[in-house]
């Protein structure tokens, strides 16, 4: 078998937007100026051209191996001349959910999907079925996918502020009116008052809380243990079901994901992203306890495509990769701290209010803050439509960077591509 690396020449295709809304596939990868990738490797993509962009979307989070990481390319190749869908059970399947069940503390099971919003789906069903209750608490500005359930309050995922209003639905104020209606109800983050006192007014309603547990989607920046194991406490007491979002910071803080970080263990945990390293695969870990309503049937998992071989031996080599290099979270912190110091140094040179938080391999840019904020309400003043130029004019550099500001690094990324990147937003920040 041969797999060719040329590149394969470019089909004549329509206008993107001729066929697709906005010219793309999802409306977070909307940018003013599209551009057209023809092919991808290691830390770069290549546009229609063959100019190289050093890529800091990385398919917005997934491929923290990079693109084509050879030794996932290689194990998909493997499984695709082996098996494809059997409507039963693979072996591969099995191993690999016998590893996640090892590696994260709050799994005793394993049932995979295939996207992170079906993933977390399937989370509050579990949680709604098992407790017997509708009501779920999620947090502003925290993302769970695109579905309606659990859209509302969903951050800046739309491109610019006039599209954002009409696609949003509209964001419940918490501090007054706290229940949108019994299914839904969004509050502050890191303000345990206002969980404490939403708990003492509807605490037997509350089915589960879902939580990025590092707010990725609109911070990026550390939670506070004591919010995290407060959180946890309220929802021990009251028969609620911790439900951790960890599809960004799942293999991306460590294998064991935030929960083994900040020790605090959820009753069920949503993952994809990053440990498909680019193919779709997703899944959901739970404890037994929280599992009584798909042992007993009332909730059934569905999903013609959940274990598809391709994602489970992209997913089992993905842990190979990471487990063979006992540097690899500290080589990964590494290259984001260069980033992020880079960023702070050329703001600081030319004395513009460009700020940056950092979590791990994960930042998010700001405009026109005094600091990097801590909350939504606070993140919400930064100046999105300077932050989109900005980094809509570092396309012109050959570096590729998501026109939210939110940056990826992988472990492929070297010193050099981050200075090509450092010097890419600095001539982008002089021609704003
Ligand atoms: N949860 C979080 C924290 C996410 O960031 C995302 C996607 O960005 C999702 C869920 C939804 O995952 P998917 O896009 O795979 O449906």
């Amino acid at each position: 078998m041969t797999h060719s690396s040329e590149p394969s020449s470019p089909a004549i295709a329509p206008p993107p937007e001729s066929v697709l809304p906005h010219g793309v596939s999802s409306y977070a990868r909307h940018r003013s100026h599209q551009v057209t990738f023809e092919r991808t490797e290691g830390a770069y993509l290549f546009d229609a051209s063959n100019n190289r962009h050093v890529d800091f979307a990385l398919g917005l989070g997934p491929l923290l191996l990079g693109h084509r990481p050879p030794r996932v390319t290689e194990a998909v190749h493997q499984v695709i001349d082996q098996v494809d869908l059997t409507a039963g059970v693979t072996n591969i399947e099995v191993e690999f959910a016998a590893s996640l069940v090892d590696l994260i503390p709050c799994a005793d099971k394993i049932l995979f999907q295939s996207s992170g919003s079906e993933a977390v789906h399937l989370a509050l069903r579990i949680a709604r079925a098992t407790t017997g209750r509708k009501l779920v608490v999620k947090f502003e500005g925290h993302y769970h996918g695109w579905l309606d359930p659990i859209f509302a309050s969903a951050p800046g995922v739309l491109p610019d502020t006039s599209q954002s209003s009409t696609a949003r639905p509209p964001v419940p104020n918490v501090q007054g009116e706290k229940i949108r209606d019994d299914e839904l109800v969004v509050v502050d983050w890191g303000d345990i008052d206002a969980l404490q006192e939403l708990f003492a007014q509807h605490g037997d309603a509350i089915a589960a809380v879902i939580m990025e547990p590092v707010p990725y989607n609109f911070g990026a920046f550390a939670p506070s243990h004591e919010y995290l194991s407060a959180t946890r406490d309220l929802c021990t007491r009251n028969g609620s079901l911790l439900v951790f979002d960890e599809v960004v910071s799942g293999f991306r803080l460590g294998l064991g994901g935030a929960q083994h970080i900040f020790d605090v263990t959820p009753d069920i945990a949503v993952f994809g992203k990053a440990i498909g390293a680019g193919f779709p695969l997703a899944f959901v870990a739970a404890s037994d306890a929280s599992l009584a309503s798909v042992s007993s049937n009332v909730v059934r998992q569905g999903g013609t495509y959940n274990a598809h071989p391709i994602g489970v031996a992209a997913g089992l080599a993905t842990l190979e990769v990471i487990k063979a290099d006992p540097d690899f979270y500290a080589s990964l912190e590494h290259i984001s701290a260069l980033m992020q110091a880079g960023i702070e140094r050329i703001a600081a040179k030319h004395n513009v209010p460009l700020t940056v938080n950092r979590f791990g391999s994960v930042l998010q840019t700001f405009w026109g803050l005094e600091s990097p904020p801590q909350n939504y309400q606070e993140a919400l003043r930064s100046d999105t439509a300077t932050i989109q130029r900005l980094f809509e004019g570092v396309t012109a550099h050959g570096v590729y960077i998501p026109q939210r500001g939110l940056i990826y690094l992988s472990s492929v990324h070297q010193p050099t591509d981050v200075q090509v990147a450092i010097d890419a937003i600095e001539a982008s920040l002089q021609a704003l």
